[in-house]
């Protein structure tokens, strides 16, 4: 049975990765259909709109989305485009693995650690920003509801279960923001009854940070709100050597887009040397989602393979002396 995906190519280095990441899937003979549509500056010039209706309903028809980066124009009052992306269709999870790799320049081996971030509310609201009249007083509003606490919270157990995982970190700042952290770490405590068999722990966010640098091997899958998720994944991303590891995959109840964290590198476009291996884990985990589970996990393997055997057709950023499609074509071999 085949099943279709939006494919968004996206700008910079996105066509590039993004070639080489269907040229893995392909290989995998996963059944996908791709329907692939514009966002970015590339819908920009050709249609005037960075982020076109035919985008939007093909994600909303299919569901799920493969995204390359996007190139949001600075100034011009445009909104950035993964913003909207993330609230048009209430992608209310931000999920960011963080796994070592061998032969990387990474300061630690054997990490493995899921960050769930809330990605719809918190500090990063867009209402509730204000500064006085003389610019001398800032003001924002950080907002957590029961029920936005309870659903991310309850996704990370859900999913911790799902991918046998052993335990859950709540991380919080309820000693000292005592109404909202207060409120997501209480849920947090509630929803940890429902799931026995996932051990649960609690953890101050400035806490974290120290533990995750001194002791990363503690951790399995945190589950944070917005803020402190935003930080603690590209905390998690340096532990495993950087940008050109981490997917991103932004899950909400009808739609999920999953995506490379890293932008779309202007200053390396059209080279032949991006590392396509954020977004080929992306797709990895797209797979897991659609429930080819063993399949998302041929390409995890199949990178760690080629890193620690084949290591020169790795792209330069890992070290190796090899392009874009040679790497992909090393891992395609693989799966
Ligand atoms: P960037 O992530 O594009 O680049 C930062 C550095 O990392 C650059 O030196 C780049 O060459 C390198 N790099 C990034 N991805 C790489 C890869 N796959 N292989 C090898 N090297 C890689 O960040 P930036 O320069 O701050 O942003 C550029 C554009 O990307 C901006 O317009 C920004 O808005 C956009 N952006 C988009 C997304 C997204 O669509 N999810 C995320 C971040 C930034």
């Amino acid at each position: 049975m085949s099943k279709t995906i939006a494919v968004i190519p996206g700008d910079g280095i996105g066509p590039e990765i993004m070639a080489a990441t269907l040229e893995v899937l392909d290989a995998l003979d996963c059944g996908l259909v791709y329907a692939t549509v514009e966002a970015g500056m590339v819908a920009l010039e050709k249609h005037g709109d960075l982020l076109p209706k035919a985008t939007l309903d093909a994600i909303a028809r299919h569901q799920v989305a493969l995204k390359g980066p996007l190139t949001t124009p600075i100034g011009g009052g445009f909104t950035s485009i993964n913003v909207t992306l993330r609230r048009h269709f209430d992608l209310y999870a931000n999920v960011r693995p963080a796994i070592s790799f061998p032969g990387t320049k990474a300061r630690y081996q054997n990490i493995d650690i899921i960050t769930v971030r809330e990605n719809t509310e918190g500090a990063y609201l867009a209402e509730g920003q204000t500064i006085s009249e003389d610019g001398e007083v800032a003001q924002s509003i950080i907002r957590n509801t029961r029920k936005g606490s309870t659903r991310i919270v309850r996704y990370a157990f859900e999913m911790a279960v799902k991918k046998g995982r052993k335990k859950v970190t709540a991380v919080h700042k309820a000693n000292i923001m005592k109404t909202s952290s207060g409120l997501f770490l209480s849920v947090a405590r509630e929803v940890a009854k429902e799931y026995p068999q996932i051990e649960f722990n609690e953890m101050i966010v400035d806490n974290a940070c120290m533990q995750l640098v001194m002791r990363p091997e503690q951790f399995d899958v945190i589950v944070t709100t917005n803020l402190f998720g935003d930080i603690l994944s590209d905390l998690c991303a340096g532990l495993v050597g950087g940008l050109g590891l981490a997917p991103g995959d932004n899950i909400g109840e009808h739609a999920a887009i999953f995506e490379a964290v890293h932008g779309s590198a202007p200053d390396i476009a059209g080279k032949g040397i991006a590392n396509p291996c954020a977004l080929l884990l992306a797709a990895a985990d797209m797979l897991d989602h659609l429930g080819m589970v063993a399949k998302g996990t041929a390409i995890r393997q199949a990178i760690r393979d080629t890193l620690a055997h084949e290591h020169d057709a790795a792209t330069p950023d890992l070290g190796g002396k090899g392009s874009t499609r040679s790497f992909a074509a090393a891992i395609a071999r693989r799966v």
